[in-house]
């Protein structure tokens, strides 16, 4: 007995309907038969079997525009579609609900694909009313609203992941990466919401643009299955994480996470890898994830740009300018996490930048004691604001300040270092030769922080994480061994 009541009304536009599927079709909708029939488009003898799954598509033809939609990912993903309840291996419902009517309707679809099938995604008008689904059918596999088509994959891939076909799976599932295996970006977002004044990302790359937290972890998940041993967070401000989604949650393994720097890093803290945090903007939320790294849960490292500690030269920036509340924090971090290594960037040489802005700067440099320090010379890149500002500094007073502050930094970083000799810290293996292995500590991020040299060290391989006793430090680098064989 086909699902469908009204087979009648069945019209199929020419040249519209998706290749492969069999569906039963009626002006905005799509249903399905509850035995199996054959479908169009079904696996051949010498592929391997492909996932089935199955779609009522309800409603609306913008809600049929987004089962359409669906259909093509599922397609260009391998999956085959099912039009029977019988041979699908998950059903989405995309739902409907603009009248109570619709509403009704879109519930008894949802009932009849649990009563059939048993998983079942939902999605679509009604998903916002995730609470009344969930209450007649508590074990629907995900809901989501409408035009969510990645989260409806994503629901998807948790649900019945694509079979692995040599034909179409050229990419590996973690995508091409330019880095070595064991270490990996992650990007977060795109985009972001300040305007500092010597930067033109926004105007290149717009507004704060993040990508939903389950699609960000489901790519975190494959890294780590692919051997990715250290998972680097990066975007253009990764405290702002999800502040344009309004924090919107995202079905991640069955249950909803939502887009904020905190879920993240603890859901990431999860998948077993080191998690590093980059261009961490000081928002007050960033205090939040200290107590994850304390608790070992991703890495005790935070690189924020500070950029300047004159609170004139950082109004000038269109930066926070609250330096002295900036200490108090870090002191606050450092009592909850004592190893927490900071890593920042400064300009010196900004317009207007005077010699007591910048003894402000070695100053509070000093106080600060951070970690990891990158500094520039100020340089007009063409659109940014700062160009218009007045009191350009010489090039010659840049290059002396850039070396006085250098030299503070060193030996900041010098007297840091020499602290952690005698310890047994965790090192992770970049490269491996007759000489030795060269690692980095939590405090290393790859290629722009230190080292750690295990000279004469054979026995390790790249992406291993291994216990080693610092010995020697020098201004940048730490000299370590592993504990000798017995
Ligand atoms: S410097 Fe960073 S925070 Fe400021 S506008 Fe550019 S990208 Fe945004």
């Amino acid at each position: 007995m086909p699902y469908c009541p009204r087979p009648k009304d069945v019209r199929r536009p020419a040249g519209r309907e998706p290749a492969g599927v069999a569906l039963t079709r009626s002006p905005g909708t799509l249903r399905m038969t509850k035995t199996a029939a054959p479908a169009p488009g079904s696996a051949t003898a010498s592929k391997p079997a492909a996932p089935k799954i199955g779609i009522v598509s309800l409603g609306c033809p913008k809600a049929l525009v987004d089962s359409e939609r669906i259909l093509t990912k599922l397609r260009a993903e391998g999956y085959e579609l099912s039009p029977s309840y019988e041979g699908a291996e998950a059903v989405i419902v995309n739902t409907c609900g603009f009248l109570d009517s619709a509403k009704a309707e879109s519930l008894e679809a949802i009932g009849e694909a649990m009563k059939e099938n048993g998983r079942v995604i939902v999605t679509g008008c009604m998903g916002g009313e995730e609470q009344t689904i969930r209450e007649q059918f508590p074990n629907v596999l995900s809901v989501t609203g409408p035009h969510q088509y990645e989260q409806v994959m994503d629901a998807v891939h948790e649900a019945v992941p694509p079979a692995h076909d040599p034909y179409t799976h050229l990419v590996p599932a973690e995508g091409i990466k330019l880095t070595p295996r064991h270490y990996a970006y992650l990007k977060i977002s795109e985009g972001c919401n300040h305007r500092c004044s010597f930067c033109i990302i926004p105007s290149i790359r717009g507004d704060l643009a993040s990508r939903p937290a389950a699609k960000v972890l489901y790519e975190a998940e494959r890294l780590v299955q692919a051997g990715v041993q250290e998972l680097l967070v990066i975007s253009q401000d990764t405290s702002a994480y999800g502040v344009d989604l309004g924090y919107e949650e995202s079905p991640y393994k069955g249950r909803p996470v939502k887009a904020r720097m905190l879920d993240l890093c603890r859901e990431l803290g999860d998948l077993g890898a080191w998690v590093r945090l980059h261009y961490v903007y000081p928002y007050p939320s960033v205090d939040e994830v200290i107590p994850l790294m304390a608790e070992g849960k991703i890495l005790p490292y935070l690189d924020i740009p500070f950029q300047h500690a004159s609170p004139d030269v950082l109004r000038a920036m269109k930066r926070p300018a609250h330096q002295e509340k900036t200490l108090d924090r870090i002191k606050g971090w450092r009592e909850i996490c004592p190893d927490l290594a900071l890593r920042s960037t400064f300009i010196v040489g900004f317009p207007g930048e005077t010699e007591r802005d910048f003894q402000v700067l070695l100053d509070w440099l000093e106080e600060a004691e951070l970690d990891r320090v990158g500094c520039f010379k100020y340089e007009p890149v063409e659109g940014a604001t700062a160009n218009a500002l007045a009191g350009a500094v010489p090039e010659e007073v840049k290059q002396e300040r850039w070396e006085r502050f250098m030299a503070a930094q060193q030996k900041i970083s010098e007297r840091k270092l020499a602290r952690q000799v005698g310890r047994t810290i965790e090192v992770i293996i970049d490269e491996v030769d007759d000489e030795g292995a060269i690692g980095r500590s939590w405090a290393d991020a790859p290629e722009i922080d230190g080292n750690v040299f295990l000279n004469g060290e054979t026995r390790v391989a790249p992406g291993d994480i291994v216990q080693a006793k610092v010995e020697f430090s020098d201004e940048y680098d730490l000299w370590a061994a592993l504990p000798d064989e017995d």
